[in-house]
Order: structure tokens, then sequence, then C-alpha cells
């Protein structure tokens, strides 16, 4: 392989969308304010697209197309793929899967398209705005979206679908308002421009600013204050060992419109096979990483002997409870394959089977809480340690 050079040419058309709008708006925008002002409704209204553009990357583009994470009826697909035209960002099928090289390649210099090790304006737009070899198309890892005719649509008509979602409709919004430059510039082009960076935090920040309380494997972070800007992406650290969960922000009080989103369109019947992640899970991959925390604290101090003790018995509760969850799970697949001869003994298994599977729920929920407390323990531990301890020599 030839090595790549260190700035390779320009993707002019990039340059113009990505440095180009943002120069003119910067001059256009506060000048034709200061002469007429925009109408309270334009802003409003760029407001509107910008949550329809914006959730149709997170709900559509990302979690929809890229990680399948749940299914969506047609018309929701349709949705989805208009308003996600009018974010210029590319179309569904060269998104998702530069995105599906993003995670099975994360951190990886050469293969991840937009790497943070290469930077933060790199993540950022930086890796837009070159032909680096790293973003080249390799449609390879999507021949399930070439199979989806909406995806193939949107792809083959995006240049037009674009042109009318960023200036035929804002036109359209300010010639019956009586205001088409300001609709244009409001609706049109600040609107882009906002949703642009907005999303592009999610590559950008979000592999940077925050916590990683499920994995430290890769540069993903959690970050509440970022989720507000980027349709409840932020959760970017449980995103990228969970991708194929329909959330982000998986407890109630984290911010994650998109999630709420699918959640309606569920309950609308537009989308369904929602994939959640198994609490256990969450708390496993939690705990999991507490324990090499406080694992990188042991060899780096002095720890007392008690707490070292506490640690390990608290490690051995840890890898019971994996093992009971395990075979529980395969208790429960076990139990739903049995053939039974008349009706009355169907139906007395059927009795049984919901019987033993309420028990078996029962199980996996005290399996669950137990991990729950667990970790509060091991984090006052934690806490323990640190307190108690002397850098070692
Ligand atoms: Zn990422
Ligand atoms: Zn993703």
């Amino acid at each position: 392989m030839t090595p790549e050079p260190e700035k390779p040419e320009f993707y002019r058309v990039n340059l113009i969308i990505f440095i180009g709008l943002p120069l003119v708006a910067l001059v256009l925008l506060p000048l034709r304010g200061l002469d007429q002002g925009y109408g309270g409704l334009l802003w409003l209204l760029a407001l509107v697209f910008l949550y329809l553009n914006g959730l149709s990357i997170t709900g559509g583009y990302h979690r929809l197309w890229a990680h399948k994470a749940y299914e969506a009826h047609w018309s929701l697909r349709l949705f989805y793929a208009l308003w996600g035209a009018g974010a210029l960002q590319n179309s569904i099928l060269i998104w998702a899967s530069d995105h599906r090289r993003h995670h099975r390649f994360v951190d990886d210099n050469e293969r991840d398209p937009y790497c943070a090790g290469r930077g933060l304006w790199f993540s950022h737009v930086g890796w837009m705005l070159r032909r680096y070899k790293s973003g080249e198309n390799d449609l390879s890892n999507a021949p399930d979206l070439q199979r989806d005719p909406i995806v193939m649509w949107q792809h083959r008509h995006y240049l037009a679908l674009t042109l009318a979602m960023n200036v035929a409709l804002p036109a359209a919004i300010g010639w019956w308002y009586g205001d088409v430059v300001g609709a244009l510039l409001v609706i049109g082009l600040l609107r882009l421009i906002v949703n642009h960076h907005f999303t592009f935090f999610i590559n950008s920040l979000a592999h940077y600013w925050g916590s990683q309380p499920y994995t430290d494997e890769n540069s993903a972070r959690d970050n509440p204050v970022l989720s507000f800007l980027t349709y409840g992406e932020g959760y970017h650290n449980y995103h990228h060992i969970f991708q194929a969960d329909y959330r982000n922000g998986v407890r109630w009080y984290q911010w994650d419109p998109t999630k709420w989103l699918i959640n309606l369109c569920a309950w609308l019947g537009l989308a369904r096979n929602l994939n959640r992640v198994p609490d256990f899970k969450i708390q496993r991959a939690m705990l999991a990483m507490q324990f090499k925390r406080a694992s990188n604290q042991l060899e780096k101090t002095d720890v007392e002997q008690p707490l070292r003790e506490k640690l390990e018995r608290e490690y051995q509760i840890f890898s019971d409870s994996i093992h009971r969850w395990k075979a529980l799970q395969a208790e429960r697949y076990e139990r739903t394959v049995e053939d039974f001869e008349d009706a009355l003994a169907q139906k007395k298994a059927a009795l049984l089977q919901k019987w033993e599977r309420a028990a078996l729920r029962t199980r996996l929920r005290e399996l669950e809480y137990s991990l729950k407390m667990q970790r509060k323990r091991v984090e006052l531990l934690i806490l323990q340690m640190q307190v108690s301890t002397v850098p070692a020599a």
C-alpha cells in the first residue's frame, strides 16, 4: 500500500459547502439583519427545520440505517430520506457506510473515516475537505441498504432533493411570508450550518470530552451537555459499546429526543422491533470498567490488605453473577421449544411455561438489581482506596 500524502487534494464541492457557505453567512446574515431584520416566524421555522433535519440524521441515517436498531414503516423512511437530504450530509447510503466503518475501525488512523486520533478539526469537518484515503467510499459493508428502494431512490436523486429541501422549500415559505431573502438566509443557510456543526460534534467532541463509564477501549465519551446539541447522541461511550441499541441515553432522565421520537413512532405503529440491550449487560459493562479502574489503582499505589481482599471478594461475586445470568439465559431458550401431543397437555405445558417464564424474569431482575447494588459498593471501595493510599515509591 502506498502511504497517503500528508495533504491530499481538496474536495472543491465540500470546501464550498463547509467553508464557503459559513463565510457567506457571516457577511450576509448581519448585513441583511441590521438593514431589515428577520420575522419571528422565520426563526421559529428555522428551529423546526433544524430539529427535523437533525432527527432525520440521528433517528434515520444513524440509528435506523447505519445500525439497524429498529425497523421503520416506508412512510417514516421516506420522511427521514427527505429531511435527511435537507441536512446536506451526503446520501443515506454513503453516510451509513462511512459510519459503519467508523464503528468497525474506530480510532484507526488509516481506516476510521473520521478518526478522532487525527485531531479535533479532522474528525469534525477536516476529513471531508480533502480526498483522504480513509474517506474513500466502500459500499461493500452496506448490501442491505442497497436493497432498500427508498435509500437508493434518495441516493440517485440526491442533488435534486437537497436543493428542494434547502433552497426551494425555504424560498416557497419566504414567498408566502413575504420575505424570500430572509427565509433563504435564516431557514436555508443559517439552519443548515448550525445543524452541520451540531451533528459533527458527535464525531469530534464526543470522542474527546466526557466520561467513559462503559469502556475505555475506544475514545468515545458520554457527555450530557453535548447531548443537548446533538439530538441525544452525546451518550457516545454507551453508543460505541452497544451500537445496535435504539437508545443512546438509556436512563429516563438522559436527554435523548431521538429515542423519544422512535418511541413515539413505535406507539403510532410506524416503528417496530426496537432493539434494547438488557439492563444486566449495561450494568455488567459499567462494573467491568470499575474493576478495571480499581486494578489500575492497585498497580499504581500501595493499597491496604483488607481493601484488596474486599475488592477481590467483590470480583468473585461479579463473576458468579455473570455465570448465573448466562445459565438463566440458556434456560430461557431451552424452555420455549417443547412439543406436546394433545390439547390438554399443551394447555398445561403452556401454563407451566408461563409460570416458569415469570419465575425466570424475577430471577433475572434480582440479578440485575444485585449488580446495580454491587456497582455502588465498588464505587465506594474505589473512593476508599483513593483516600487511604499513598503513591508507591
Ligand atoms: Zn463515534
Ligand atoms: Zn453509530
